[in-house]
């Protein structure tokens, strides 16, 4: 089978368990025993996934470089860069791990007047740590959220969801990975069980009429440049994909498997990260800058810059690959707090939306700019995930 582009669909959607709790996915699961009562699903509700409900479409690019993110410190004229872009499908997953590195360098310069560029996923971690590294902060930005890109992502973790490619990357980057991932995961953790929920563990559902092994058929075009994904390295962090027995659970699909992950709450979370700052004392100036040399106009002598997409044209950095994603909202359930994976749309329920994501595949989008939303698509994937609610019982069969 081509095990890249299935686990690139499974790193997309969040599914962190790149295996089976006790075995390799890509092997034939043997025939689930019954679930033990404490491991029950609970009764799950379906998505009134209505084409009449998509209350927006909203496209986003991920900022993708083959050797994974820039975390380089550059001199420019008077002022000390320290780059934290690049994040690929990884930006909210891997912001605390990245911007704490960035943060560290700069405040090893000995300044603790700090401008950070940017105000998305990484520019407001890094600005938040530096705050709690004792840096006075001020955040120039042309787009604050809502408006930034990262306001548009999907809001679950994966961290090495179109990260880097595999040939691509310097030895010691899977080992850099896996301390911003750590990191990051443990940030995140203190941003749990807090009001608004900015922050919560969800199940999310991996539903096929394939077996496991036959999957990758589900997810579209075949990976063919060798995206890397390093989730054995932190499989202690998340719970392994788990096979669903006929009987135990709700979907009409032949196989069913069950994880937890982190699930974003974007626009309350990214609220919240925006408040903390500013009650911490800390600035947000609208700025729009066209080349590096008006970084000379800045009073702060040392600069993170955490432009995302936009370090491409701001910085002439080519290496910057867009990869075009697009989500169809539906109006939110709040009995709706589950995610499934099936036939390569992924339906995830947020509190501020329900998520409809087409195009698992890593390759999907690939050099793709094109932030224009497409209706007729996002349509015909909510057309997709009511084929699938449609069928699904409600209450009974749900037992172990
Ligand atoms: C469909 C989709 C789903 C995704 N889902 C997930 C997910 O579930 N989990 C996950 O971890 N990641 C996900 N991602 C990836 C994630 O969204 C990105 O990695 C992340 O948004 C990058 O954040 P950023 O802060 O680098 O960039 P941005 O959010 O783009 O922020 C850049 C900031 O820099 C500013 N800026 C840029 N250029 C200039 C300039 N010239 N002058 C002044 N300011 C400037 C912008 O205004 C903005 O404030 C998804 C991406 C897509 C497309």
């Amino acid at each position: 089978m081509n095990r890249r582009s299935f686990l690139g669909a499974v790193a997309a959607a969040g599914f962190t368990g790149c295996a089976h709790r006790n075995q390799p996915v890509a092997r034939l699961p043997p025939a689930p025993q019954a679930l033990p009562p404490y491991d029950a699903l609970p009764t799950l509700m379906p998505v009134r996934a209505e084409v009449d409900r998509i209350f927006r479409v909203t496209v986003c690019l991920r900022p993708f470089r083959a050797a994974g993110p820039r975390l380089d410190v550059e001199r420019v004229g008077d002022k000390t860069v320290i780059h934290n872009y690049g994040h690929g499908g990884s930006g909210w997953s891997l912001s605390w791990g990245s911007s704490s590195i960035a943060v560290e360098k700069a405040m090893q310069t000995g300044e603790r007047d700090v401008a950070v560029i940017g105000c998305g996923a990484l520019g407001l971690t890094s600005a938040t740590l530096l705050q709690r590294a004792g840096a006075k902060v001020t955040i120039y930005a042309k787009e604050r959220p809502p408006e930034v890109r990262s306001a548009r992502a999907t809001g679950t973790w994966t961290p090495d969801s179109r990260i880097a490619l595999t040939n691509a990357v310097t030895p010691d980057f899977p080992a850099l990975w896996e301390t911003m991932c750590r990191r990051s995961f443990h940030t995140y953790e203190s941003y749990l069980g807090l009001a608004g929920n900015p922050v919560e563990w969800t199940d999310k559902y991996m539903l096929s009429d394939r077996s496991p092994s036959e999957r990758h058929a589900d997810n579209g075009p075949e990976d063919t440049l060798g995206f890397a994904h390093y989730q054995d390295r932190v499989k202690d962090l998340s719970p392994g994909l788990q096979d669903l027995p006929p009987g135990s659970h709700p979907f009409p699909s032949r196989y069913a498997q069950r994880t937890t992950s982190l699930t974003f709450n974007v626009a309350g979370y990214s609220r919240q990260l925006v408040n903390d700052f500013l009650v911490e004392g800390g600035k947000i100036e609208h700025v729009e800058f066209h080349s590096p040399s008006e970084l000379s106009q800045l009073p702060q002598k040392v600069v993170i810059n955490a432009t995302g997409y936009g370090a491409r044209a701001l910085w002439q950095d080519e290496s910057i690959v867009p990869v075009r994603g697009q989500i169809a909202w539906l109006i939110p359930q709040p009995e709706v707090n589950y995610g499934v994976m099936y036939k390569g749309v992924f339906v995830l329920g947020r509190r501020d939306g329900i998520v409809v994501q087409q195009g698992l595949n890593e390759m999907e989008g690939y050099n793709d700019a094109n932030e224009t939303p497409d209706r007729a698509a996002a349509e015909s994937s909510v057309r997709l995930a009511a084929e699938l609610f449609g069928r699904m019982k409600i209450g009974g069969g749900q037992g172990g």
